[in-house]
């Protein structure tokens, strides 16, 4: 959905022949199902047929495997956690107060109109009988009458403009919380990196644009070494200082051509477009050598976590890449990392 150039939703834009197409397989799947074909239903099923949505498609699966009643709770669940989750709430919000203003606007005219066109009428009659009146007391009373429509009038077009005025400020306040709503929509809530839909979406772009030409881009998935142990030893809240301290080192040491993303629990993933592999590695090193130097400490405390360490596995894109393949094979390279003796940086195998 887009309002005023904020895109909500993902961009659909798909050819008229590709939205025939899955408009095909959508219809019989959802009536295999039994599945209500209302617009929140008919979304989550176009995602899955378009099939760019992995996570939507993985637990969509499950639930058709199990032949579970597709409720309505159920579809806005999936909405919200896969479509436009945050936004979706703020929308709802936008949208109530959007159509107040409407409202409020519109009965200003409506006052407006109507007082509008009551002056007109009494003017038409005062003018109606001045027209051949040689008596100058009655002439000096409609005068008086006009100039009171007049003053009447003119304080019902100000309090137009106050009310205009009024609703444009509101407007403006609706376009910073739609930018804010639209910029939360893309971001992972603890770390402020890009979460994992904002992530998919990236790469895929990137992969889209760049599918029969040798760019040079690389993908870096970061995992924290022996996470679990931070987490049992001082706490899942010291776990999370652990994945913000990280997140902030990997921000430090990328441009802004790069994309840092929270892949998922304690595994992170950057887009290096525009970067051939010797530096995608270097800067790789950079962030595990930083992280690696000093053992971390609780602010204000003398208390030590001890070293944390991170392992790093690096692809570059091939003609011909998809997103899982080239996410795969810096995975695999992260695997061998740890398999390595963690605390390392590894590029992928080239065959
Ligand atoms: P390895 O070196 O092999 O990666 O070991 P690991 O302990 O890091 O890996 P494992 O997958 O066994 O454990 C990951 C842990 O990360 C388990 C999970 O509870 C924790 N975790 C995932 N998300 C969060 C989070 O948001 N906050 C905190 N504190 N912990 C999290
Ligand atoms: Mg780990
Ligand atoms: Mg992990």
């Amino acid at each position: 959905m887009t309002m005023g150039g904020l895109t909500f939703l993902t961009n659909y834009n798909d050819t008229l022949e590709q939205n025939a197409e899955y408009l095909r397989q959508i219809l019989p799947l959802m009536s295999k199902h039994k599945i209500a074909t209302d617009p929140l239903n008919f979304a989550i099923f176009y995602e899955y047929i378009v099939g760019r949505n992995i996570p939507l498609k993985n637990e969509l699966d499950e639930l058709l495997g199990k032949q579970d009643a597709f409720t309505s709770e159920l579809s806005v669940r999936l909405l919200k956690k896969h479509i436009c989750d945050t936004s979706f709430d703020s929308l709802e919000n936008i949208n109530h107060i959007l159509l107040q203003l409407i409202n409020k606007t519109g009965e200003a005219l409506d006052t407006t109109g109507e007082k509008a066109s009551a002056a007109t009428m009494d003017f038409q009659n005062q003018s109606k009988r001045l027209e051949n009146n040689q008596n100058l007391s009655e002439i000096k009373a409609v005068l008086n009458e006009i100039i009171a429509g007049t003053k009447n009038l003119a304080e019902t077009s100000m309090a137009l403009q106050a009310q205009l005025d009024e609703s444009k400020k509101e407007m403006q306040l609706l376009r910073q919380e739609l930018a804010h709503a639209r910029e939360t929509a893309k971001t992972d809530a603890l770390t402020g990196l890009l979460n994992r839909r904002a992530f998919d979406q990236k790469l895929n772009e990137y992969i889209e644009s760049h599918k029969q030409s040798n760019v040079e881009l690389c993908l870096l998935i970061l995992d924290i070494d022996c996470f679990k142990q931070i987490n049992d030893t001082f706490g899942h809240q010291m776990g999370d200082n652990v994945l913000r301290y990280t997140a902030n080192l990997m921000k430090q040491h990328i441009t802004k051509y790069h994309c840092a993303a929270r892949y998922g629990g304690e595994e992170m993933a950057i887009i290096m477009p525009n970067t051939p592999l010797n530096r995608a590695m270097e800067i790789a090193e950079k962030i595990r050598i930083s992280l690696a130097q000093h053992p971390l400490k609780l602010k204000g405390s003398k208390k030590s976590i001890g070293k944390v360490t991170i392992s790093i596995g690096v692809s570059s894109f091939k003609i011909n890449d998809s997103l899982e393949s080239l996410v795969e094979r810096a995975d695999q390279a992260m695997y061998r990392a740890k398999d390595n003796g963690r605390n390392q940086v590894m590029a992928e195998n080239i065959i």
